[in-house]
């Protein structure tokens, strides 16, 4: 086996059921916060000067699941996920390590080891999965580094689908609830925590004003006037330089949202 081809056998071990931050679908975000889970909102941007080439797929990436916004003078793009977060177990893993909801279990579970961003090389190394899964033999995951079983590539194909349909949901949700603050891309997150039902209550709606909407949803609309929060320096300098609204991480009293360094590892999809 070479370092593109990849076997893979689940041990059922629900190590990747601990300790995260699981990026859910809007839907199944409602239904997270309908089981009582909570669900926060990871926020960042991303300076947007001019659009890339097609062949940058990291960037298309991005703007598939992001809407345009500014923050004073400075074009970005904003993309909100919406997160699942548990520390332990998650609330819906049995004693017998069963997952509770499995019929139900979202997108990014059923997706899991495998990577659902086209940038982001496949490493076992950053999987929590135990050596013996990767034992060479069992089912193949990736050959030549490319996925091989029709189901995931299904799953992964929808994931994106679904993540670039849901934006305009986002949008709305965003406004709705005055979220207008995001980390830097690539520094971190910030990360908002409303009250569950205000937060089911606003998914719904942004969902259901989207459907019954009969003028198109404008996907690429300006969306809003964005304060950038960062912890660095000379982050805050540079976006000063380009008459960004730019905001100290934990500076803010009385405010339902904390940021969140990359460091901290989020799994992102
Ligand atoms: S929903 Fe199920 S599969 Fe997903 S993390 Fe929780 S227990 Fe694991
Ligand atoms: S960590 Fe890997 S091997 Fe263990 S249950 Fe999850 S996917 Fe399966």
């Amino acid at each position: 086996m070479n370092g593109t081809d990849v076997d893979f056998a689940c041990t059922q071990c629900a190590k990747c059921c601990h300790d995260l931050r699981l990026p859910l679908t809007v839907g199944e975000a409602i239904d997270w916060l309908a089981r009582g889970g909570a669900v926060q909102l990871l926020c960042e941007a991303i300076p947007w000067f001019a659009e890339p080439p097609p062949e940058n797929v990291g960037a298309a990436h991005k703007r598939r699941r992001s809407f345009a916004a500014s923050s004073g003078e400075l074009p970005v793009r904003v993309d909100v996920i919406l997160a699942a977060a548990f520390a332990g177990p998650c609330p819906n893993l049995q004693l017998d390590k069963r997952c509770g909801i499995y019929e139900e279990r979202p997108l990014v579970c059923r997706i899991y080891p495998a990577e659902i961003n086209p940038s982001v090389a496949f490493d076992s190394r950053h999987k929590a999965c135990p050596p013996e899964a990767w034992a060479t033999g069992s089912s193949a995951l990736l050959r030549a580094g490319r996925l091989v079983d029709a189901r995931t590539i299904e799953l992964v194909e929808r994931s994106r689908q679904t993540d670039a349909s849901e934006v305009p949901v986002k949008a709305l949700l965003c406004r709705a609830l005055g979220i207008d603050r995001a980390a830097i891309s690539n520094e971190g997150f910030v990360v908002y925590e409303l009250d569950r039902s205000v937060l089911r209550e606003a998914l719904r709606r942004a969902k259901e004003r989207l459907m019954t909407r009969t003028a198109p949803v404008e996907g690429d609309r300006e969306d809003g006037d964005w304060r950038l929060v960062s912890n660095r320096d000379a982050s805050l300098a540079a976006l000063a330089a380009v008459g960004a609204h730019g905001e100290r991480a934990g500076v803010q009293p009385n405010v339902p949202f904390g940021y969140l360094p990359l460091r901290d590892s989020v799994p992102l999809p």
